[in-house]
């Protein structure tokens, strides 16, 4: 596989899931440096978000795409966030419906979902 040099994560701001998240996208997908979008809860916030919080995350999104070329997206939902509280499956299908949207703004970068375990844990759930 090439290296890749950027490719770009939405996380949640939660600082149990920012090494793990960093470090499988770092070794699964080649890449050099991870860039970090966060917010609390952002799989949430990209379904029903106000105007301003998609704006922000395009803003952040065209930075890491059109500039430093990031050729891939994560979303990731994890395990005990505060800022989406909802269980597990249900926090699964909003990261993959986030996923599908950030697909819709960029559809010439690959995006997938992720769950991240407060234990380390990553799973893939959408390619
Ligand atoms: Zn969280």
């Amino acid at each position: 596989m090439t290296q890749k040099e950027f490719v770009t994560v939405i996380n949640c701001m939660d600082g149990r899931v920012q090494e793990s998240v960093q470090q499988w996208m770092q070794e699964t997908h080649n890449a050099k440096y991870v860039d970090s979008i966060t917010d609390a809860g952002p799989n949430k916030l990209i379904l029903d978000g106000t105007e301003d919080d998609i704006k922000r995350f395009k803003k952040m999104l065209d930075v890491s795409i059109l500039i430093h070329h990031s050729s891939l997206v994560a979303v990731v939902g994890h395990e005990g966030c505060a800022g989406n509280p909802a269980p597990e499956r249900e926090q699964c299908t909003m990261t993959e419906k986030a996923a599908e949207i950030i697909q819709s703004w960029y559809p010439d970068v690959q995006v997938i979902a992720l769950y991240a375990t407060l234990e380390g844990q990553i799973k893939q759930l959408s390619e």
